[in-house]
């Protein structure tokens, strides 16, 4: 069934991009709506597993924004919060871009391409990390595993982190090998599987015994390839018109925190941001996984903190969004498969996709 839903899913950006229905669409049918595409990492080597995508190379990015400057509409992320919050219709065939994180190849690489494009864009920064030689932990934890100095990883996670005995059921034994890429790449996937569960202590805890246990090859790590961007880059971008929001301080599971917490998170986070660009941010996107159970209160929490829109999780909802959508829950789509791919969702969502839910 997956199979075949992927195989519809091809076959239909392929026709819509290649026989170029997306141009008549376009042209012919004025929908209003806004569909909000996010990025992270624009780089041409990557550390990341294939399977958990994040990284576009500066090639197909160039393509994506050479694409939607042509068919689409692309405004910025404010333009599009100062309609919603004002009750006022979106352009019509809109598209707005972000990127996550804040990592120093948005300005090396994506940063140009979005300048010949005339394109805006927005990137969420990660407060306390940017201008630092730190990443975010999971980027730090697919870097030690790429660069692996053990070959083997055996860890007995009842031992390592007791405070979460009940979060790894019977599978309390980790035993993996790590000699070929293949076996890094599925040790990984297997590890972040469980570190994604766990809550923020025990997990420093679990990525301490890993750290501790495999060495990092420091030799093979390709320093520059991965790096935050620093504030000087930030301000040039903001120049030439790049938007800025928070991303909180440290990439953590934010609504695991108590309110005094997340608060300090929201506020601390816009407050060193603002001191740096000299000007008001009042965008927030919550850290990727983070926005499962986002309740009103936490809308009202961004709303005193003096935010005026806020990104709600990807891997939850998707699609475009509408005169009606609430500006604290905007949606995004993370696409970064070829650019035929890219103009098959597109369409999808925007003149498809209700159609076909009824
Ligand atoms: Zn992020």
């Amino acid at each position: 069934m997956h199979f075949l839903k992927k195989a519809i899913k091809i076959i239909f950006s392929f026709c819509i991009y290649y026989l170029r229905l997306d141009a008549l669409l376009y042209r012919c049918i004025k929908k209003s709506g806004t569909t909000v595409l996010l990025y992270h990492s624009v780089n041409p080597s990557t550390i990341v597993p294939n399977a958990v995508g994040l990284c576009i190379s500066p090639k197909r990015f160039e393509r994506h924004i050479r694409y939607l400057a042509k068919r689409c509409n692309i405004i910025p992320i404010s333009e599009m919060v100062a309609c919603l919050e004002n009750n006022k219709p979106l352009p019509a065939n809109s598209v707005a871009i972000t990127l996550d994180d804040g990592f120093g190849d948005n300005f090396k690489y994506a940063f140009p391409i979005l300048k010949k494009y005339r394109s805006s864009a927005l990137i969420f920064l990660i407060s306390d990390i940017i201008n630092t030689s730190r990443l975010p932990w999971l980027l730090e934890f697919y870097q030690r595993m790429r660069f692996a100095g053990a070959k083997h990883l055996s860890i007995d996670l009842a031992k390592a982190v007791p405070a979460a005995n009940d979060v790894f059921g019977t599978e309390r034994e980790i035993d993996l090998p790590l000699v070929t890429s293949g076996q890094r790449c599925k040790a990984t996937l297997e590890l972040r599987k469980i570190l994604k569960k766990l809550p923020e202590v025990p997990r420093q805890q679990l990525l301490s015994a890993i750290y501790e246990k495999i060495t990092l090859d420091q030799n093979s790590v390709q320093s520059d390839n991965f790096r935050m961007l620093s504030w000087d880059e930030i301000r040039s971008m903001r120049q030439h018109g790049i938007e800025f929001g928070a991303h909180s301080r440290n990439h953590a599971n934010l609504l695991k925190f108590s309110e005094a917490d997340l608060w300090d998170e929201l506020i601390i986070s816009k407050q060193r941001i603002e001191e740096n660009l000299k000007e008001a941010v009042t965008t927030f996107a919550f850290p990727g996984y983070a926005s499962t159970n986002k309740s009103p209160e936490v809308d009202a929490l961004l709303k005193r903190a003096g935010y005026r829109g806020c990104m709600s999780d990807v891997n939850l909802v998707d699609g475009i969004n509408g005169s009606t959508t609430n500006p604290f829950d905007i949606r995004r789509i993370e696409i970064l498969e070829p650019t035929f791919m890219l103009a098959g969702e597109l369409v999808y969502y925007r003149f498809f996709r209700d159609y076909i839910k009824k």
